[in-house]
């Protein structure tokens, strides 16, 4: 479950970590008032679930009240990534001199948490492992002694870190482990760990990632959720009764059964095309419900063709033939769609779909072929 910065602040805070105090505000005089508290500059953070706030410019400096109003007023609304911001946090400004990287990663491999800390920090930490992965270092946390202090302040000289940081970073890092372990974390970072001029260390941004499977036991982080603010599309299917997830390519996927829906992404992946999403209609669908959830598809604007691909048993093959030309009055103009029906409903199906005109592929490879050529064919 993610969870906002200045909740994994208050995370951090818990188990040592220096954080700068901070507000919400949910409208610009909200914000106002906050940074007169304070007194001297602040930064004003879009508070949504996403990296790379900086750059898309929801975090911005203002150096008075009447300023914060007017860049909180710019930040609250804009979108960021698909998401919209509702919150930010207002913060005293730091003078930052210089910024490193930290964090604690659940390395599945392995098994075990691992830390990673670089001197080239502030940046995208994917850039840096993507292109100078030398910058960044490397350390399993054994779990029986958590990170040992010593370890931490080896870790942050291998690094780089200047000698000054060295002591207090390592610290740190070490009740970042700590946090990270006992919050039940798949992820925590700090990014920036910014060193001021006068010589504090401090976490200038927190990032921290729950696992799901923990929140029974995690019953604070638990009551924190806004699923709606999330993943808004994958609420929204819910709500639906569907079950789906976004994906980052262009190739729309529905299928009935989880595993037949994740051997049709590899088949996707196969015919050299990229899957858009995920969408298990379930089992006994109607037409009714194939319809929505073309439609659902389709809402997606990375979507440029959909693949579906039905197992007839309790869900019949007619039924989804008759929901995907329901769809096609309201489906964006030309959008390709492809559709593989086998069992229960076939024959029916297929001589449905024939007779709209619609494309269907004689078996799962086929129909993602089809999908896949005709996506290119259609260019861009
Ligand atoms: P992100 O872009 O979502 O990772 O958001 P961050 O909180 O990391 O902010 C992005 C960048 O803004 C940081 O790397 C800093 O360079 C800068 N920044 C954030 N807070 C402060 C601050 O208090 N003072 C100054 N001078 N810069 C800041
Ligand atoms: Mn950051």
């Amino acid at each position: 479950m993610k969870i906002h910065e200045y909740q994994a602040k208050e995370i951090l805070r818990r188990f040592g970590v220096p954080v700068q105090p901070g507000k919400i505000a949910t409208t610009a005089s909200e914000a106002e008032s906050i940074a007169a508290g304070f007194g001297g500059p602040v930064v004003v953070k879009a508070q949504v679930y996403v990296g790379g706030r900086g750059k898309a410019g929801g975090v911005k400096l203002a150096q008075t009240p009447a300023e914060a109003r007017e860049v909180a007023g710019r930040i609250l609304g804009m979108d960021i990534k698909g998401l919209t911001v509702e919150k930010v946090l207002v913060t005293p400004a730091l003078n930052i001199k210089e910024e490193y990287y930290l964090g604690v990663i659940l390395d599945r491999a392995s098994r075990t948490p691992v830390v990673l800390v670089s001197a080239a920090g502030g940046i995208d930490i994917e850039e840096v492992a993507a292109k100078t992965p030398e910058k960044i270092i490397r350390f399993p946390i054994d779990l029986r002694w958590g990170l040992l202090p010593m370890d931490a302040r080896q870790l942050l000289a291998r690094a780089g870190v200047p000698s000054v940081v060295v002591a207090r970073g390592g610290a740190i890092l070490s009740q970042l482990a700590r946090a990270f372990v006992e919050s039940d974390a798949t992820l925590a970072e700090i990014n920036p760990l910014a060193l001021t001029p006068d010589g504090q260390v401090i976490a200038a941004d927190a990032k921290i990632i729950i696992d799901d499977n923990a929140l029974p036991r995690q019953k604070e982080y638990a009551s924190w959720a806004e699923p709606e603010e999330a993943n808004p599309l994958e609420y929204e299917a819910k709500a639906e009764g569907l079950t789906y997830v976004k994906l980052d390519g262009d190739v729309g996927v529905i299928g009935n059964g989880a595993g037949l829906v994740m051997t049709t992404l590899d088949m996707v992946a196969r015919a050299g095309g990229k899957p858009a999403n995920f969408l298990d209609i379930g089992g006994g669908a109607k037409a009714e419900v194939m319809k929505k959830a073309l439609l659902f598809v389709a809402h997606d604007p990375q979507v440029k063709g959909i693949l579906v691909n039905i197992f007839g048993g309790i869900t019949r093959g007619d039924e989804v033939a008759r929901g995907i030309i329901m769809a096609q009055e309201e489906l964006p103009k030309g959008m390709p769609i492809v559709a593989r029906l086998s069992g229960t409903g076939e024959a029916e199906g297929r001589a449905l779909l024939a007779n709209a005109g619609l494309t269907w592929g004689a078996d799962m490879r086929d129909a993602c072929q089809k999908i896949v050529a005709e996506i290119a064919a259609k260019g861009n």
